[in-house]
């Protein structure tokens, strides 16, 4: 089922992407993560038949479980929502990104199960471009500041940015919120040494044409390849 999902939807999201990136005169290469949350293990197993790219899951406990279903290296998997600290040590083998550095302690927490575990962490931080409350990640005048500090960190690789714009239909809004991301992007690559401006990762099912516009390089997509989450 996932499978024929996927290969329905798959094609007109590539196409969407490649118009977008049109529109904008870049260059159309995107990175779409696939935000298998909420679906079963199948869904990652359709994603990697077709190769369409790494998946992404928010909560350590699915992850942990997919990763026992599917292989830990069957996709790549991103962990794209708030990590507590308390499971840092749990969720550090399981995966390749974490989209989601949203706090100095957060970010403290992951250097030091690294350097204990003798591994890297590979990282995005997260901007609250959209000033809610409820969206975790930096405000955008302290990114800069603080992407510079967890770059210091022992075995933390900062390889871009990640943000999650307001849920609305409202275009300029959301125009406004990823020139945000944009220009902060550009800012770190800029300013800190030890900033890798790999990705800027913005976009999800209800906004990524626009993000790509503003020039995202990773869109994160759940609903418009997946459907309707069951959990
Ligand atoms: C759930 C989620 C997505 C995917 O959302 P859709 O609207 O289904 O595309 C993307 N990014 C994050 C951080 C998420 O939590």
């Amino acid at each position: 089922m996932y499978l024929a999902r996927l290969q329905a939807n798959w094609p007109v999201v590539a196409e969407r992407i490649a118009r977008s990136a049109e529109r904008a005169r870049r260059a159309g290469d995107v990175a779409v993560v696939v935000v298998t949350k909420g679906h079963p293990p199948a869904a990652v197993e359709a994603v990697r038949q077709l190769g369409i790219g790494p998946c992404g899951e928010n909560r350590v406990q699915e992850l942990e479980e997919k990763v026992q279903r599917v292989g830990r290296h069957a996709v790549e998997w991103h962990l794209v929502g708030h990590l507590q600290r308390n499971k840092v040590q749990r969720a550090l083998p399981l995966f390749d990104l974490i989209q989601s550095i949203d706090s100095p302690r957060l970010a403290r927490e992951l250097s030091r199960q690294a350097e204990k575990s003798d591994v890297e962490v590979r990282g995005l931080v997260q901007v609250n471009t959209s000033g809610e409350a409820t969206k975790g990640g930096f405000d955008p005048g302290e990114v800069v500041a603080a992407v510079g500090q967890i770059g210091e960190l022992p075995r933390i690789r900062v390889l871009g940015l990640m943000t999650m714009a307001p849920l609305t239909r409202d275009a300029g809004v959301l125009h406004r919120t990823f020139c945000t991301a944009r220009e902060l992007f550009e800012r770190c690559d800029r300013e800190l040494a030890s900033f890798e401006a790999k990705h800027l990762s913005m976009g999800m099912t209800n906004d990524y044409e626009i993000a790509v516009e503003e020039g995202s390089t990773m869109v994160r997509l759940g609903t418009a390849l997946l459907g309707e989450r069951e959990t």
